[in-house]
């Protein structure tokens, strides 16, 4: 698959974080909220869907796809919708958010009222996979999508979600064992897994955890007629981890430049 135009979508996303493209005070812009275990993402989009700003925050806020702290949780969406407000010079008004799949439908509500409590009318509440296939534009194959706390996975046939499965093991359970093996602290642990210069050695560290995620999604391909893995979400950003989940697996597995963005972009794309 070529992934040249979705990576050209993530890199301007990504480098919205920092900086702000101007848009003229009619311009409609859509927005998406991603509550994520580690991470909360707000993503602004124009009317041709190009990202315009980007903002986020670490946060343990969301456990298993749960609110577990909700007025943190609405406060730090406040703030960031607030940064974004002023970065763009306009009032940010609706929005789209995602919920893990098999989310019921007083945990949505939940989703939802966060947002709704920093000021967003939600427009649209849709499954995570589903964010990130409408930009993976997948008809067929497996979307894992490893975050903070779990690896999930979906199993697109004809375009559409036909099997999800979540279970626990993300990237928490690798900063675990970095803490462990390098006796620092959790915190110093989640910084030394994204350094750029030592993501050689670090996968050295992890690989039975990611070995382990991909045995869970071994598991539940189990019998499928699966062709192809492409793989979301921030753990996924690990240099060279598509390696072991193609060795363990023995399926094609792509990975966009920055996972990590791909489902906070189809969230917003959604609005
Ligand atoms: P979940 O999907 O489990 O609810 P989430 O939505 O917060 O969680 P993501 O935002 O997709 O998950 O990913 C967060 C995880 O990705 C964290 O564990 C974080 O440490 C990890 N992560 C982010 N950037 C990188 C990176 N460059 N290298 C390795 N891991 C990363």
């Amino acid at each position: 698959m070529d992934f040249t135009a979705i990576d050209q979508q993530i890199n301007a996303l990504e480098q919205c974080v920092d900086k702000t493209v101007p848009v003229d005070r009619d311009e409609p812009l859509l927005v998406g909220v991603d509550l994520g275990t580690a991470y909360i993402v707000v993503v602004v989009l124009n009317s041709s869907s190009e990202p315009v700003a980007c903002a986020m925050e670490f946060a343990q806020v969301i456990k298993d796809g749960l609110v577990v702290d909700y007025i943190g949780a609405t406060r730090i969406v406040r703030r960031l919708v607030s940064q974004l407000e002023e970065r763009l010079g306009r009032t940010l008004e609706r929005a789209a958010i995602a919920v893990p799949p098999g989310t019921g439908e007083k945990d949505c509500k939940t989703h939802g009222y966060v947002v709704e409590g920093a000021g967003l009318e939600v427009v649209t509440i849709l499954d995570e996979p589903t964010a990130a296939n409408a930009v993976l534009g997948i008809s067929s194959g497996v979307i894992v999508d490893i975050g903070g706390g779990t690896t999930g996975l979906s199993v697109i046939e004809e375009g559409k979600v036909v099997y999800v499965a979540d279970e626990a093991t993300g990237g928490t359970h690798l900063s675990l064992v970095l803490a462990g093996n390098y006796r620092v602290s959790f915190e110093e642990a989640e910084e030394l897994k994204k350094d750029r210069s030592r993501q050689n050695e670090i996968l050295s560290v992890v690989r039975p955890v990611i070995q382990k995620m991909a045995s869970i999604v071994n598991t539940h391909i189990q019998g499928r007629d699966v062709k192809a893995i492409y793989l979301v979400g921030g753990t996924c950003c690990l240099k060279d981890m598509e390696k072991v989940m193609e060795k363990e697996t023995g399926k094609p597995v792509y990975k966009p430049a920055n996972p990590f963005l791909v489902t906070p972009l189809g969230i917003a794309m959604n609005c």
